[in-house]
């Protein structure tokens, strides 16, 4: 069998056109602009591109985005006064502190001081409360991406056995409530879990959230299963297997390094039915997501269903 692999950048500019067309009927409608407001704190390059490319999201679905550029320096007191002026602002619906922050802020501090109903990320204790009960909230954006890829599938979740590997608050343990809610049968399995190949090869539904380049093989697949990686590893070419750098060979050839998932991509698309790549699986539906949030933010302001 060789899987189909599904091609995230498409389903995410299906779900950007999707909230876009939204956007459009909430101005028209009732006049309101969906707003997002994003604090970068120092001069991160990572964090300054995934600043840039929600930016760009909400220039092209027609969200107001404003983002409030801040010197490593800054106190932490000075910050909270700027998550403050946020959450009192009208305009802005939705609120992201880029992580990570510097060493001397407490982040859970600042994550805890965002308004819970503008809290798009889905981090803050009460929506992560709200998560575990099932309850209607902000998801947090990568997980709730995962279960669009697996719905868009055509692929009920009901009933099907699901098994995650990783249990980060961001990641393992969100997309397993929302399995969960969803009526799949759900195990985490984590860095202490014994027989690691043998609980994934049970899951229908296979899920990677652990940072580790290439850990899953074929022999953690059932066959025939539907397999998301969520992983992102740098691999420099040094480092690379023959087999990697012939695979990549552009790649290398242009940036000296590449991107792999947690998956064994070449291998795991021999057995599994449906699989994520990295890049270009989960990831570009994360800020998709955030959209989505944004524009929910916006409407539950406007009191319009
Ligand atoms: P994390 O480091 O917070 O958590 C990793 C988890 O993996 C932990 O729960 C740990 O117990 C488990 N783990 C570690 N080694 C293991 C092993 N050998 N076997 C089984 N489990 C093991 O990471 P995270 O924030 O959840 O991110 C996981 C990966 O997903 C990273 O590569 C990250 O870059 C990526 N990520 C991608 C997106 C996206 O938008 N695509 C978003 C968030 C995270």
């Amino acid at each position: 069998m060789t899987a189909k692999i599904i091609d995230g950048k498409s389903l995410a500019a299906q779900i950007r056109e999707e909230v876009k067309s939204e956007v459009e009927k909430l101005k028209s409608e009732k006049g309101i602009v969906p707003g997002l407001g994003v604090i970068l704190v120092g001069e991160n390059p990572a964090s300054k591109v995934y600043v840039r490319n929600k930016a760009r999201a909400c220039e092209h679905v027609g969200i107001y985005s404003e983002t409030i550029k801040l010197h490593e320096d800054i106190s932490e007191e000075e910050l909270l006064n700027n998550v403050d002026k946020l959450n009192n602002r009208e305009d802005i619906h939705g609120i992201l502190v880029q992580l990570p922050l510097p060493e001397h802020i407490n982040s859970e501090k600042i994550l805890f001081a965002i308004s819970p109903d503008k809290d798009v990320d889905g981090f803050h204790p009460i929506n992560v409360g709200k998560l575990t009960t099932g309850e209607e909230t902000f998801y947090p954006c990568t997980p709730s991406g995962i279960i669009e890829i697996i719905k868009r599938q055509g692929i009920e979740i009901k009933g099907k056995e699901a098994v995650i590997i990783g249990r980060s608050n961001i990641v393992g343990k969100p997309v397993a409530f929302l399995l969960l809610h969803n009526h799949a049968t759900v195990t985490i399995c984590h860095s202490r879990t014994v027989d690691l190949p043998k609980v994934a090869k049970r899951a229908d539904i296979l899920i990677a959230a652990v940072g580790k380049p290439l850990l899953v093989t074929d022999e953690y697949v059932k066959p025939g299963a539907i397999v998301i990686d969520v992983g992102i590893n740098r691999i420099k070419k040094e480092d690379a297997s023959e087999e990697l750098l012939n695979w990549r060979k552009d790649a290398f050839e242009k940036r000296g390094s590449t991107l792999v998932g947690d998956v064994d991509f070449l291998k795991v698309k021999e057995i599994a039915g449906y699989l994520t790549p990295v890049p270009g699986g989960v990831g570009p539906l994360t800020v998709a997501m955030l959209m989505k949030n944004t524009l929910l933010s916006a409407k539950r302001f406007a009191q319009v269903k």
